[in-house]
This record gives structure tokens, C-alpha cells and sequence, in this order.
């Protein structure tokens, strides 16, 4: 069977690098194993959900360089959960119920008391018909939950009945289904909270396997149980840990800085958002990855910690910059050229500044600078301003070739008898502007001799 995988966020707002994370770790796992990627949208709460944030989110996951095969909308599949729950009610798993919140709470609280755990207690599967008829009546409509099959006869009596599952990320797992209430899937609006349309889709889907965050886990107990209760082999978990930031904060909160949205406009590469939203909280050093190829072969599922996955979104800024460092011309080349970056000294003079980027955009900076100079005309000592002056009128006569920064240094330091900082420093502002920046000797080629004695103090 084809390996079939989806990532399922609700359209109710921007994705974040944590979201990023479940989406690469589904990609990779994909990409590993020849495999399918699904998109599906957890829009049932139409109020919430929109179509805008939806197309967003396809827009920040085809930056990140996730190309989905299928996309569904579970909007459009409501027909599909109908026949669901048609089938479980048929079953007698799907039962109707009364309770307000209020009337909830109060039964909790007393079986707590009690020293009963605070989970439902099916008072609901006990009602008479003449009861239900009054509720009608009153105006109530029921919400549905369903029943967990967690007893041997008598629903009324549950006991430990232990769900098992081999997690991808998290090995051997069990959850008691005596520990839970038995979940509401219908809302008394008609409306369905995601448990029953997530399983439904999986079944309809062919989804192999389902890769999520641990804030999971116990959903996976309740939905195996309704894979089975609809006739399907569960498929395949694997639950890996949620990034947090290095406080532990977790991301949900912070969606600003670091939405995909916001650290694109940021200036961070796509593969710099890619490696750290999958690196962090793996036993791989968080390394810039130059393609999605490089990380899925740092990429392992059993690999990753059990622990939140912490991380300092500064190293971002890092990560960033190495990418750039070892970023080939080929692949800067169209972004470069919609700066103007372009002729032939884009190349030799992508491959002199790249080494000091920030961000890519900061090459435009560089290039404006070997165009057209300083943006600040330098001020320099008397005795610097002569040393130039000196070192200037000793450059060589063009052509040049690969040889000539050497051999001009060579000459200025012999007649000037500076050397170190006393000689590189003054040259680099007179070049530049600036106490730091590329190499000057790959800069020398770019400004030619007729630009660099244009720089003449
Ligand atoms: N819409 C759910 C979420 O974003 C999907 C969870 C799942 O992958 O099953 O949490």
C-alpha cells in the first residue's frame, strides 16, 4: 500500500514554525517513502475557518517547499460523516444526551467527592423515553457521544481496557479507555468536533499513516477505538514532541514573530525555517540544510526526543546566514536578478559577498556600494588619507588576472611599510565605507581599476 500521509490544520488563522514542524515531519516521511502527501483542511467550524487563511496556509507551505497531491476540504465532506454516523448510531455506539455544561460540572464535582474519576458517567444511556420526549419538548436537542467500548457487558460498568499502539516516535503506548469520558462528536448544533470527521477522512483517504504533535496522544486512544467501531485497521501514529521556545513558551501565543508569513518577511530562507522547525529536539545537530533532500536525510522519526523541543529563535539568524554562505549562485540567480543583480559580475559578486548576508536582500546593499561607492565618503586621518593615496597610484595597469590583489599588496606593503591592520583597514574603508565586509581581494575584480581610482581620497 502506497504510503499516505496528510497534515490537517484548521484555516482559523496563520501557521507558525510548530505547525511547520508537523507539516515537514509528514513531508519528509513522505519523501522518504516514495510516499503521498495529503492537505486537509479541519474547517467543520465554518464560523472560524476561512478560505483566506486556507490559501495562505497552501502559500507558506509551498514557500517551505511542500507540494501536496491531494487537498480536501472536510467543508465539502459533510455528506461523508452523515453516513458515518449513521452506521455507529445503527451500532448503538452513538448516543444521544441532555446534560447542559452546568448539569456536567455538578455530576463531576460529586463524583469527585465520591473519589470516582471525573469522567462521564453515562447516565444519559439510562434515560427513559418518556424523559427524552420531556427534554424535546423543553426545547433541548441532544449532543452525541460515543461509547467507548471499555466494558464487558454492561456499559455501566466499565473497566481497564487498554488500548495499544507501536508509536512511530514514541514506541509502545497505552491508553485506558476507562480513564476517559466517552467523547461528545456532535455538538447540540448539529455541529461536529474534529474526532469523527479526522477518523472518517483517514478511512476515506487511505491515510497511513498519521503524524501529529503529543498533544495528540490521547485523541489516538478514542479514535483507534472508532477506526474499529467503523469496520477500519487503525492506521500508522507517530507523535512527535511541540516545539517550544527556549522558556518553554509554547508557540500558539507567539504566532506574530514567528508565523512562516512573518519570518519570510524577515528575510529567513525557507530551508533555515525548514532545518530548525525539524532539527530542533532530534539527536541530528541543528545544521542549516541547503535542500529538502539534504534534510530528509537528517530526518528520522525514531530520532526525535520524547521532551518539548526547545529552541532560541536567534539561532534562526545563524542558520540564515550559513545557508547563505554555501547558497550557489545558480540558486540565488532569479531572486538576484529582480533586484538588478545582473550581467557578468553577478556571479563573482554573489560568491564575494554572500559570506556577509544576513538575509539575501542584503545584497543589494553590497551591490550598490561596488557600484557606485560609499554611501558615506570616509573620513580619514592625514596619514591614512596619504597611505591610500600612495597605495592607489601604486595599482597595477589592466589587464588583471587572478594574481593582481597579491601582487599590488606585495608592492604597497614594500613601499609603505605598513602591514596587518595598519594596511587592510584604510584600503577596505577607502573600497567600501565600511570597517568589515568581503574580501577585498574578490571585491578588486568588481570595482576595476577606473572604479577603484574613482574611490580616491
Ligand atoms: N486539525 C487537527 C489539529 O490541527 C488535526 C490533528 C490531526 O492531525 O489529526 O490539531
Amino acid at each position: 500500500m502506497t504510503v499516505t500521509v496528510r497534515f490537517a490544520p484548521s484555516p482559523t488563522g496563520h501557521i507558525h514554525i510548530g505547525n511547520a514542524r508537523t507539516a515537514l515531519f509528514n513531508w519528509l516521511f513522505a519523501m522518504k517513502n516514495g510516499g503521498n502527501f495529503v492537505q486537509r483542511f479541519d474547517d467543520t467550524d465554518v464560523a472560524r475557518s476561512r478560505q483566506e487563511y486556507a490559501d495562505a496556509i497552501l502559500y507558506d507551505l509551498h514557500w517551505l517547499g511542500i507540494f501536496q497531491d491531494a487537498t480536501e476540504y472536510q467543508s465539502r465532506r459533510f455528506e461523508i460523516y452523515e453516513g458515518a454516523v449513521d452506521r455507529l448510531k445503527r451500532a448503538g455506539v452513538l448516543y444521544a444526551c441532555y446534560e447542559t455544561p452546568e448539569e456536567l460540572d455538578l455530576r463531576r464535582k460529586i463524583r469527585r467527592t465520591r473519589g470516582l474519576p471525573p469522567v462521564y458517567g453515562r447516565e444519559a444511556l439510562q434515560l427513559t423515553h418518556a424523559q427524552i420526549a420531556e427534554y424535546e419538548s423543553d426545547g433541548r436537542r441532544p449532543h452525541w457521544r460515543f461509547l467507548l467500548p471499555n466494558f464487558r457487558n454492561d456499559p455501566m460498568e466499565p473497566e481497564r481496557t487498554e488500548v495499544e499502539w507501536n508509536d512511530l516516535v514514541r514506541g509502545e503506548e497505552t491508553i485506558d479507555l476507562a480513564s476517559l469520558s466517552d467523547p461528545i462528536l456532535i455538538r447540540e448544533d448539529g455541529t461536529y468536533l474534529y474526532t469523527l470527521p479526522s477518523v472518517v477522512d483517514d478511512i476515506d483517504l487511505d491515510i497511513t499513516h498519521v503524524i501529529r504533535g503529543d498533544d495528540h496522544v490521547t485523541n489516538t486512544g478514542v479514535q483507534i477505538a472508532l477506526f474499529k467501531a467503523l469496520g477500519a485497521e487503525p492506521p500508522t501514529f507517530g507523535h512527535h514532541n511541540l516545539l517550544t521556545t527556549s522558556t518553554g513558551e509554547a508557540l500558539s501565543k507567539r504566532t506574530g514573530a514567528l508565523s512562516i508569513a512573518g519570518l519570510r518577511e524577515a528575510g529567513m530562507e525557507p530551508m533555515t525555517v525548514a532545518s530548525l522547525a525539524v532539527l530542533t529536539g532530534t539527536s541530528e545537530n541543528v545544521v542549516a540544510a541547503p535542500s529538502m533532500s539534504d534534510l530528509a536525510q537528517r530526518f528520522e522519526l525514531g530520532a526525535t526526543s520524547k521532551s518539548a523541543a526547545k529552541f532560541d529563535p536567534e539561532d534562526l539568524n545563524a542558520l540564515n546566514r550559513d545557508l547563505l554562505r554555501q547558497m550557489p549562485f545558480d540558486e540565488a540567480r532569479d531572486r538576484l536578478a529582480a533586484f538588478g543583480i545582473m550581467g557578468d559580475h553577478a556571479e563573482p559578486f554573489w560568491l564575494a559577498v554572500r559570506g556577509n548576508l544576513d538575509k539575501l536582500s542584503d545584497a543589494t546593499n553590497w551591490w550598490r556600494i561596488v557600484q557606485r561607492g560609499p554611501d558615506v565618503p570616509p573620513d580619514f586621518s592625514e596619514n591614512d588619507r596619504e597611505f591610500v593615496q600612495k597605495a592607489f597610484d601604486l595599482l597595477p595597469q589592466e589587464p588583471w588576472d587572478g594574481d593582481t590583489w597579491k601582487s599590488w599588496i606585495d608592492t604597497v606593503k614594500e613601499e609603505t611599510r605598513r602591514k596587518g591592520k595598519m594596511l587592510y583597514a584604510p584600503l577596505r574603508l577607502a573600497l567600501t565605507g565600511l570597517d568589515s565586509g568581503p574580501e577585498l581581494a574578490d571585491l578588486l575584480p568588481l570595482l576595476g581599476r577606473a572604479g577603484i581610482q574613482a574611490r580616491r581620497p
